[in-house]
């Protein structure tokens, strides 16, 4: 059956506050077109992760799908990968602020805060179990899409409500920093 675009909920709907359950038969052929389902959601709303509970099925299984996008342009390219069931095993001590936005609270981005890499397990759509690291703005995605599944969205960890910003006015402070950038190379 062909991936369907889904539905993404916003802020407000109580899915996005759940604790998600494990998911159990990750052969099971719902579970399989839901993984595409939401590869092919979240590659139409130009987003570099989604989460089950974002269309609002409360399950702990999420995409990572870092690449440059018109949200995004400086996401790095990797292949479009399934996370189900994670556990994050560690953290560095560092942590980093940058910009986040979410597909579940469209119009805002937030400085927010997060551990610059993250070791974590999960298992893969083919029921293998899989550790890795991540670092960067990949480590941001995965504690971004975590969250999901734990009923946390990224306002809830902003250390000040100083550190929102509508879409519009970001677009407009990321188009004056690339000038200054520009700026700096010519001098
Ligand atoms: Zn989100």
């Amino acid at each position: 059956m062909a991936a369907e675009i889904l539905t993404i909920i916003e802020l407000g709907n109580p899915v996005l506050r759940q604790k998600a359950s494990l998911v159990e038969n990750i052969q099971d052929d719902r579970i399989q077109k839901l993984i595409d389902d939401l590869t092919v959601t979240v590659t139409k709303a130009n987003g570099v992760g989604i989460a089950a509970p974002q269309v609002a099925n409360a399950s702990r299984l999420f995409i990572v799908a870092s690449r440059p996008n018109a949200r995004y342009p400086k996401a790095p390219e990797m292949e479009p990968t399934a996370i189900i069931n994670p556990r994050i095993l560690g953290h560095s001590t560092e942590v980093v602020k940058d910009w986040e936005g979410c597909l579940s609270i469209p119009g805002i981005r937030g400085l927010v805060p997060r551990y610059q890499a993250v070791e974590v397990e999960y298992t893969d759509r083919h029921g293998k179990s899989q550790k890795q690291e991540f670092t960067n703005f990949v480590a941001r995605i995965f504690q971004h899409e975590y969250d999901h599944l734990d009923g946390v969205v990224f306002l809830d960890r902003l250390e000040s409500t100083l550190d929102l910003m509508t879409e519009q006015e970001y677009q407009k402070l990321m188009t004056n920093n690339t000038k200054n950038v520009n700026n700096s190379k010519e001098r």
